[in-house]
């Protein structure tokens, strides 16, 4: 590895006046899977900051397994998640797909994510790099824990340090969950270069059951925040409606899990 060599201090990045990731504060990225309506999306912006979010996130344009799957609302939810950030003040995580949108994304994203199916889409990675904002590169499903941090170094290389790292579970030989999440990848990844690491125990479960003592073995592996699915349309969301949870049940994770920081 290049730049992201353990150097010291842990790397803390700002995402906005009121969000810093990393650097000793647990951030809380909460948001629908993906942006279906104006209700839906303000509905749960409201419900997920006043419960503790730092960050709303929710899919504009969203890479489904199947072609015939919903595949998100396009330059419409990036309009619904710029006025969602300017009624709520949190700022946007929001995947981008494709070179071609990275522009209309970066106008509207605080943090541009890339999903687990692009994390080694290196030209995805340089022109979203070219952006100078915030980058959220999930792991992908294949990857090991090197592969997913040279991923990272492209963006480095193309001068973007704003990095962080999102674990959302790898493909593994059982199938009672979707993905399985790699709780070792949390401290080796923090190991192994200075970012701050972020885990999405939504899509790596995908059932919204697991979700709370996911998030909870997180925190306490040291990651620097944690993103998920809330959504209060349950399985009727649009995408991955089973792994969503409600915003009380976001709201009790929040306390729980900030307690326990406190005490460890
Ligand atoms: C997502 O976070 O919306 C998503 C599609 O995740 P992943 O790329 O990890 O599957």
């Amino acid at each position: 590895l290049g730049s992201l060599a353990a150097t010291g201090e842990p790397s803390a990045v700002r995402v906005s006046d009121d969000c810093t990731v990393g650097g000793g504060r647990f951030t809380w990225i909460a948001g629908p899977c993906a942006v279906e309506s104006e209700a839906q999306l303000l509905g749960v912006a409201r419900a997920v900051r006043e419960r503790g979010a730092h960050l709303l996130r929710g899919g504009a344009f969203k890479p489904r397994t199947s072609p015939y799957a919903f595949q998100g609302i396009g330059k419409d939810g990036l309009d619904l998640l710029r006025a969602a950030a300017a009624e709520t003040g949190l700022g946007v995580v929001t995947e981008v797909v494709d070179a071609a949108h990275v522009e209309a994304v970066a106008e509207v994203a605080h943090v541009l994510q890339i999903g687990a199916r692009n994390a080694q889409n290196f030209a995805l990675l340089h022109e979203v790099a070219l952006t100078g904002r915030p980058v959220l590169l999930k792991r992908g499903f294949g990857c090991t824990v090197p592969e997913w941090l040279h991923g990272a170094e492209y963006l480095l290389a193309a001068g973007n340090g704003k990095v962080l790292l999102c674990e959302r579970g790898v493909r593994a030989h059982g199938d009672s969950t979707r993905f399985t999440l790699d709780i070792s990848a949390v401290p080796l990844a923090k190991r192994l270069s200075h970012l701050p690491v972020i885990v999405d125990p939504s899509h790596a479960c995908g059932r919204s059951d697991l979700v709370a003592p996911l998030a909870a073995a997180a925190a306490a592996a040291g990651a620097d925040g944690v993103m998920v699915d809330v959504d209060g349309q349950g399985h009727a969301a649009l995408c991955d409606g089973e792994q969503a949870i409600t915003p009380d049940a976001f709201g009790a994770l929040v306390r729980r899990t900030d307690r326990m920081l406190h005490s460890l």
